[in-house]
């Protein structure tokens, strides 16, 4: 009998959105508009080539995002869906024993990641559903390796600001690699929201995680990156599942890059549709909090349960995190008519 490790038991599973026909989903805060329109097309055409293994530096890729970025090809290192980086930064810098710390409640992938990693996750509480980043830098010990500041925060969509990142990252010790999750990045107000890479990218420790799931909307096809210094990128190569990101994924996402005034457009609707429905659920008696990202936040405590199976009932699939809240992705109008009826009919 091999034997497993035993703190892989303890791991707490990551809970996919539910899959229910015919529903509206609301669930996994993927783009409701389909694919780019040159995506489906390229798609087409490369199927025939899948026979073959991609290339695995992702190229063409990894140039574009480049020249979008305006940083050195050096800088980027592409995997199967942010998710992966995040484990591929975690296996370069985190070892047995070593912490990781985070804000709690933040994106559910990130204390899964760092217990394969064999890391030590420290969860630090949220203040008000934001990044409690002054708490998050005092959490830091000799033992810390990596710190994750997801801003948007996925799910209670809250984001920090320019001065408190900025303050924070002059307090991480340079040893500790802080990685600024964007995965939700174009729905948020660049006003108010910092761009990591403008800020802090030419910090030797920073790593700003992308991905195309979202507002590119190719979640289905996992391709995501990090752009971070040349040294930091190198040991993430290495740490990466041979041949991960698809042909597919490669030339999809260089086509959407290519389409992302469209791209933005629909963030845009995102983003008005986002401040219709916290209007009107604000108006029926939900706390919403302030949300930069593509999903709203609804701490139930412990309706939550509740209110999940409402909408479940009435054929809309939302994410509970039980005890809690709810996390409601941004539709389609018509989705968020059916979502703010029941949620109208809830309040009764
Ligand atoms: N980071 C955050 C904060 C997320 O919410 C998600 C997806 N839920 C990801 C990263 C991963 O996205 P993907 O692996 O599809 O790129």
């Amino acid at each position: 009998m091999v034997s497993v490790r035993s703190s892989l038991a303890q791991l707490p599973p990551y809970v996919p959105g539910r899959k229910l026909p015919g529903a509206v989903v609301l669930a996994s805060n993927e783009s409701p508009y389909g694919l780019l329109p040159g995506v489906a097309g390229t798609l087409s055409e490369l199927a025939a080539g899948v026979s073959r293994y991609p290339d695995m530096s992702a190229t063409s890729l990894v140039q574009v995002l480049a020249a979008h970025h305006g940083v050195e090809p050096e800088r980027i290192a592409v995997g199967a869906g942010s998710s992966e980086v995040c484990g591929q930064l975690l296996h370069s810098v985190v070892g047995p024993g070593d912490e990781v710390v985070f804000g709690w409640r933040s994106f559910e992938a990130y204390p899964i990641l760092t217990a394969v990693a064999g890391g030590t996750a420290v969860r630090v509480p949220l203040r008000d559903h934001a990044l409690d980043l002054d708490a998050m830098a005092t959490a830091i010990t000799g033992r810390t390796r990596l710190v994750f500041v997801c801003n948007p925060n996925n799910p209670t969509s809250t984001a920090v600001g320019e001065r408190a990142l900025s303050d924070f990252a002059d307090r991480v010790p340079d040893d500790v690699l802080i990685v600024v999750d964007e995965a939700y990045r174009e729905y948020a107000d660049p006003a108010l929201v910092p761009d990591a890479l403008a800020l802090l990218g030419d910090r030797p420790n920073v790593a700003v995680l992308r991905t195309f799931s979202k507002a590119y909307g190719l979640a289905g096809l996992r391709v995501g990156y990090c752009v971070a210094p040349p040294e930091l990128t190198a040991h993430v190569r290495r740490t990466q599942v041979p041949f991960s990101v698809s042909a597919l994924a490669q030339e999809a996402a260089v086509v959407a890059l290519g389409e992302r005034a469209e791209a933005a457009r629909r963030a845009a609707l995102t983003v008005a549709e986002r401040a219709r429905v916290t209007l009107r659920l604000r108006a029926l008696g939900f706390e919403v909090p302030h949300s930069q990202a593509n999903f709203v936040w609804l701490p139930l405590g412990d309706d939550s349960a509740d209110f999940a199976v409402h909408c479940l009932d009435g054929k809309v699939v939302v994410r509970p995190f039980l005890g809690e809240g709810v996390r409601v992705t941004i539709g389609l109008p018509e989705e968020n008519d059916a979502l703010l009826a029941l949620a109208a009919a809830w309040r009764g």
